[in-house]
């Protein structure tokens, strides 16, 4: 097994950290930095230069526009875009409907969606949690009627991600309430929000920002040719395009940027009369956090060394979710630590510090990333499937 990277693989490191460097913004780089709420424009914006340089869609295939990187390239791609402080690209289009069409879609979807997701005409949101269809998501109740060449979509969606930036919504509705197992009455639409009949509604989360949504359908009428796969495969395309969020949630080159941003903020607060760093307790916690991410690059590297050799890794990759987002939690408690008081909105600090504007966003950031341990599968739901799956429990 290759625990490291070749020299090619560093050498394409060092181009992409060099791009990046030369073709990151500085207002978004410090909106990043400062863990600024993102607007649409300044989530395009980045989308569109990295599609102008064609590094949009790296997993696409070549014809749509794909780089036909290897595994390797793509995955130190999106690290040192996290490791840069690039803002997140949004994975609803590119990551998320762009695959699923690529796999199920008709020519038609094809040519119509893939280019304007790759140049960013259209902004997606994902609908498939429902009030009481989380973790057991098949018990979805949002229906779509088939009337004539529409659907009728009657429910609602909630926890909706950017829903109130979204042109479009791909939505797991329910076509057949009378099949016998649930999975199969569910269908797979594309849903324009500008149709009549939906409604968004702001759910403002604990750190009082507006990210996540509410989404009502009341006869809101879908064209059927923006059913993607046959009626009542809805599953199988939700199951594939589960496969593709598992290998991106781990977020290693982030929280590398953020451990580097706290050791900074540690070596420069003054606990006792000396560095908080060097204050044997916290420094210890830091180092825990510091050990669990280099543990966490390495087991990532493992399963790069599967998919190298043609095998993809299985249930397991479901820890890389669940440390992944235990680190970036603990970091968020490690700053909150580290500067006390001055972790909220409306410190004041006058004393000459020059890093005021980001130890303020520490609470708010603090509260939001609790949601890291429960979208896109809670923590527990992945470790269901690593006992089920993995350790055939
Ligand atoms: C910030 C945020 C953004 C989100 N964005 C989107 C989005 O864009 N689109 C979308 O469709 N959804 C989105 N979600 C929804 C997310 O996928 C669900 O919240 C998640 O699947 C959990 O479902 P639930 O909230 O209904 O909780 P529940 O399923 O009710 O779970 C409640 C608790 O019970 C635990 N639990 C449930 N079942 C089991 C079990 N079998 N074994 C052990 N423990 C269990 C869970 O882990 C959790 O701790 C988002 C959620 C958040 C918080």
């Amino acid at each position: 097994m290759d625990l490291d990277y070749s020299a090619d693989e560093r050498a394409f490191r060092d181009d992409v950290r060099t791009w990046l460097r030369e073709n990151l913004p500085a207002d978004l780089h410090d909106k990043v930095a400062r863990y600024a709420h993102l607007k649409r424009d300044d989530l395009l914006a980045w989308h569109r230069i990295l599609a102008a340089r064609g590094w949009i869609a790296p997993s696409w295939p070549r014809e749509w526009g794909g780089t036909d990187w290897n595994v390797v390239q793509r995955y130190l791609f999106e690290e040192e875009c996290g490791y840069a402080g690039a803002p997140p690209l949004i994975p609803f289009g590119l990551a998320m409907c762009a695959p699923v069409l690529l796999k199920f879609g008709t020519e038609a979807q094809k040519q119509h969606f893939l280019p304007r997701i790759y140049r960013g005409d259209d902004f997606w949101c994902q609908g498939y949690s429902e009030p009481g269809a989380g973790s057991d998501l098949a018990s979805l109740r949002t229906s779509a009627v088939r009337r004539g060449d529409c659907y009728v979509v009657n429910g609602q969606k909630t926890w909706t991600t950017l829903a109130h930036m979204a042109d479009w919504i791909f939505c797991l509705v329910r076509t057949d309430p009378a099949a016998e197992r649930k999975q199969d009455g569910i269908s797979f639409l594309l849903i324009d929000m500008r149709t009549p009949g939906i409604t968004v509604r702001p759910l403002v989360l604990m750190d009082g920002g507006h990210e996540v949504n509410e989404v009502f359908f009341d006869d809101v009428e879908v064209p059927v040719a923006n059913r993607v796969h046959d009626e009542g495969k809805g599953w199988t395309v939700a199951k594939h395009l589960l496969g593709h969020e598992r290998m991106n949630t781990a977020r290693i080159g982030a929280s590398q940027r953020e451990l580097e941003a706290l050791k900074n903020l540690a070596s420069r607060l003054m606990k006792d009369g000396r560095p908080l760093l060097e204050d044997p307790r916290f420094r210890d916690r830091v180092s825990r956090v510091e050990v669990e991410l280099m543990a966490l690059a390495v087991t990532n590297l493992r399963f790069l060394d599967q998919l190298r050799g043609g095998r993809a890794p299985g249930a397991e990759v479901s820890m890389l979710k669940i440390k992944g987002t235990e680190i970036q939690q603990s970091l968020t408690e490690l700053m909150m630590q580290a500067v006390g008081p001055l972790a909220q909105p409306r410190a004041v600090i006058g004393d000459g510090h020059d890093f005021d504007a980001y130890t303020a966003s520490l609470a708010p950031r603090y509260c939001n990333y609790r949601k890291t341990s429960i979208y896109a599968g809670s923590n527990e739901i992945q470790r269901n499937i690593i006992a089920k799956m993995a350790l055939g429990l």
